[in-house]
């Protein structure tokens, strides 16, 4: 039997946000691989194995995965949200291309999910209908001064920026750096989402003044999405319901510009 290897993306949370697509590729596997809480959301069939690793250990997680796949089992490896996004996709094609020439023969094939900033940004209403950009502040793959620039030019350059891994016990103050440097760019009434475990059963999302948002770093966590909006992302009150926070398509000075026919 020749094997091979999916990888799948499960969507940020609930079933109902997992594809038909990525539903499939997960009932067809023989092993499931992956970080051990994404596993546990899964039910297994008879006949499947599942294989949990450790958050930190994606190089070696992805190796095992396509050795597996070359030993003739149909792999999974699961990621939330989309496995192309700050996942496991690109930690199995780097073991892909510095492992066995063998595995070079495999089909391999990813399955797109929702990634956080998309269902974050559909909660909130529409924050990235202008130019956007992710930037992961994660310095453990990367040094933090290379994030810091990033995180600049993205200011400089008016993108809502949306900020994958803020905050973790071992990276407690990178998000309020970021949070102080977006500030002397933005206007202070500038809206801040705090989008947290979004399509989870614990989701919470706030809204908050740039002014506001620098104090309120230390209530994120490591299942926080932080959206930064641009000079143009308004936020519409409304009597008793969540503000709705959009980005206008056009760019211009002149406020409703598409309403006049200017799109
Ligand atoms: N591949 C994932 C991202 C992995 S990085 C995706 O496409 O969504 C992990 C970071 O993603 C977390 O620190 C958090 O910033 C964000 N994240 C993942 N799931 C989330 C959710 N349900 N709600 C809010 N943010 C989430």
């Amino acid at each position: 039997m020749s094997g091979s290897l999916t990888i799948v993306g499960l969507g940020p949370g609930e079933p109902h946000w997992l594809t038909p697509a990525a539903q499939a590729a997960l009932e067809a596997a023989t092993d499931l691989v992956g970080y051990g809480p994404y596993l546990d959301r899964l039910a297994v069939r008879g006949g499947q194995t599942k294989h949990a690793s450790d958050n930190r250990v994606e190089i070696a997680r992805a190796r095992y995965a396509l050795q597996l796949a070359a030993e003739g089992r149909a792999v999974a490896v699961v990621s939330g949200g989309d496995p192309g996004v700050f996942a496991m996709a690109a930690a199995v094609f780097e073991a892909l291309e510095a492992g066995e020439p063998g595995w070079l023969a495999l089909p391999i094939s990813v399955e797109p999910g929702i990634t956080a900033m998309l269902a974050a940004a559909a909660r909130a209403g529409a924050p990235l209908g202008g130019d956007f950009c992710a930037i992961s502040l994660s310095d453990n793959l990367k040094p933090w001064d290379v994030i810091t620039a990033r995180l600049e030019a993205a200011l400089s350059a008016d993108f809502v920026i949306s900020l994958y891994n803020p905050i973790s016990k071992a990276r407690p103050w990178q998000l309020g750096e970021a949070l102080t440097l977006a500030a002397r760019h933005r206007a202070p009434e500038t809206p801040v989402i705090f989008a947290r475990a979004v399509g989870r059963p614990d989701e919470v999302l706030r809204v908050l003044p740039m002014s506001e948002a620098v104090g309120a770093a230390g209530s994120a966590d490591m299942a926080t999405l932080v959206m930064i909006g641009a000079s143009s992302t308004r936020s519409i009150a409304r009597p008793g319901q969540a503000p709705i926070v959009y980005t206008p398509r056009s760019v211009t000075k002149i406020p409703c510009a598409t309403s006049q026919g200017r799109t």
